[in-house]
């Protein structure tokens, strides 16, 4: 079969034909259907060769959905035929952790050697995907494959970082998304859905800023020096309750330090590799920092719901596998408006 695979350190991804998988005892394979391409694989693809944590050849591709195709032995639960989504961060399925529907912080997952897709394991930018068991499986249910992807991360991230805050989120409140790309622009609609919050979003683009408003942003700001104090303004001097920074990288961490109200909280989820000082005096009095990974599996299916509600759609561009490089080269240039899918059988 084809996949799109990362094969070198510092290459450019590559489709090739690798062997067709098969489905080993209690494995599942899928068809694909549609694959999401993601920025965190550019930040893994410009990691050096120096510690970098996955063996390749990689397949990447961490957004999957596909049809059943065909089930290892023992497997129940799951049809042929079937259209589901892929639950990506995969765990050991037995740990404290897991056993909370929380495999994205599965407390075994390393010293098993249990990877995600296209983080480690083979991924969904191939015409088959093999899951490693039917628990991380959610029906489609009616949803439309290329729209549906990227809920499995661009969905379930910020759905996840956004939980958090719902309690801050309370009518009059303020929420403010830095980065309105892939995540951010689902992490807008979803805060429109979820809660009465007044929404900011800032990116660096008139383009992004846009999409950002016809996604449901209340107010959009230019993500450069002068950012945090327009927010203040707009806020009337207090700051946001909740900044949900999906950018995570220097300037965006500070201006995200300098948006935040007191007792507000800062989410980092953008692995722009910033960091931001914590200590008395840095934030105003009692913000709550956090960089949470992905999402729960019942979050899945929650964000999976509220897409068949109608409250979030994913504004795509689709490419076939054999332009999936392509795609990634337009992501790296800032040329993607939302979120490319790759359609390995279009
Ligand atoms: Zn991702
Ligand atoms: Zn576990």
């Amino acid at each position: 079969m084809k996949a799109l695979q990362y094969r070198s350190i510092g290459s450019a991804p590559e489709v090739v034909v690798v062997p067709d998988p098969e489905p080993g005892p209690g494995q599942v394979l899928l068809k694909v259907t549609a694959a999401g391409v993601c920025h965190s694989d550019i930040a893994v693809m410009s990691w050096p060769a120096e510690g970098f944590p996955y063996e390749l050849p990689l397949t990447l591709g961490h957004e999957g959905v596909g049809t059943v195709a065909a089930l290892g032995a023992g497997v129940t639960g799951v049809r042929e035929g079937d259209a589901v989504a892929v639950y990506g961060p995969w765990g050991c399925g037995s740990c404290a952790k897991c056993a909370e529907g929380k495999e994205n912080y599965c407390l075994r997952a390393d010293e098993l050697g249990i990877r995600p897709p296209g983080l480690g394991a083979p991924g969904s930018m191939a015409e088959y995907l093999l899951v490693d068991d039917p628990r991380h499986l959610v029906p489609l249910d009616g949803l439309d494959p290329a729209a549906a992807v990227s809920l499995t991360d661009a969905g379930l991230t910020p759905y996840h970082a956004i939980k958090r805050s719902l309690p801050k989120l309370v009518p009059g409140s303020t929420a403010v998304v830095i980065g309105t790309g892939g995540l951010g622009h689902v992490a807008i609609q979803l805060l429109r859905a979820m809660t009465p919050a007044r929404v900011v979003a800032l990116d660096v683009t008139e383009e992004k800023l846009r999409l950002a408003r016809e996604v449901g942003a209340h107010e959009t700001v230019l993500s450069d020096a002068q950012a945090a104090a327009k927010v203040r303004e707009l806020t009337g001097g207090v700051g946001a309750e909740a900044v949900f920074d999906f950018v995570g990288a220097q300037p965006t961490l500070a201006t995200a330090g300098a948006v935040a109200a007191v007792e507000g909280d800062i989410t980092i989820v953008g692995i722009g590799g910033g960091t931001l000082p914590v200590g008395f005096g840095q934030l105003p009095f009692e913000v709550s920092v956090s960089a949470p990974y992905w999402g729960t599996r019942g979050e899945l299916v929650e964000v999976l719901a509220l897409a068949r509600s109608g409250a979030v759609s994913v504004h795509t561009e689709t490419f076939t596998l054999d332009e999936a490089p392509l795609a990634y080269e337009r992501l790296h240039a800032g040329e993607i408006n939302g979120r490319a899918v790759i359609l390995p059988h279009g």
